[in-house]
């Protein structure tokens, strides 16, 4: 059966670390709407320029542009054997589209709740740091680039998310606590949510997520 595993978690619990090395394991693709939607600002498009302000405040965009970017990356090809969200769904009303859309395309759901507490989660978005080039992602603390400033895998010159500025992280954690965590009890009460402790080294929560998800699909 084709598989969702929806990474659900604050900003700063590491989905997006953890989604580009489950891609590797599994072999299904990590699907990011805060990569697309930053792809779409970037180049200017009209999604990216609708978008480019709430981004910055951070804020959510509205369901629909969402909805519709992850139904439309979802008919690629390299997704219908399975693939794993990587910030989406945020709201109930996006849980709510995706849960249907699951539904008529025989989807099954995994929900994977990554919890790290607030000051951690500060401390880390603050010492961020993303390649422009290939996505990889640095903390000047505890995953350093071997070159300050340089991407080890692409040479790229690292760049700071607008959005990982001290006062918009904290409004981020405030939406994720008022949008986004009561979806963990949407996915509870259908028996499909699994949480794991996302404290630790990135390998461990690795082995954590994948260790709730084969339990769960097997
Ligand atoms: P992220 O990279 O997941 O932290 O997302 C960065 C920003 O993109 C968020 O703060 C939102 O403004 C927007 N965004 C990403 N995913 C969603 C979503 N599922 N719903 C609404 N806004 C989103």
């Amino acid at each position: 059966m084709r598989k969702a595993l929806i990474l659900l978690g604050p900003p700063g619990a590491g989905k997006g670390t953890q989604g580009k090395m489950l891609e590797s394991h599994y072999g299904y693709p990590s699907i990011s709407t805060g990569d697309i939607l930053r792809e779409s600002v970037r180049k200017q498009t009209d999604l990216g320029r609708r978008a480019q302000a709430l981004m910055e405040a951070g804020e959510l965009v509205p369901d629909s542009l969402v909805d519709e970017i992850v139904k439309a990356r979802l008919a690629e090809k390299d997704a219908q054997k399975g693939f794993i969200l990587d910030g989406y769904p945020r709201t109930l009303g996006q849980a709510a589209f995706f849960e249907k859309l699951a539904a008529s395309e025989g989807i099954h759901t995994v929900a994977v709740g990554v919890i790290v507490e607030d000051e951690e989660l500060v401390a880390r978005l603050s010492a961020r740091w993303n390649c422009p080039g290939c996505g990889k992602i640095y903390n000047t603390g505890s995953n350093p680039s071997r070159q300050p400033g340089r991407c080890d895998d692409c040479g790229k010159s690292l760049i700071q998310r607008k959005d990982d500025r001290p006062e918009v992280i904290r409004e981020r954690l405030d939406v994720y606590r008022r949008s986004t965590q009561p979806l963990i009890e949407f996915y509870r009460q259908r028996n499909h949510y699994r949480q794991v402790d996302g404290k630790g080294a990135a390998d461990q929560v690795f082995g954590s997520i994948v260790s709730v998800v084969d339990g769960m699909t097997q």
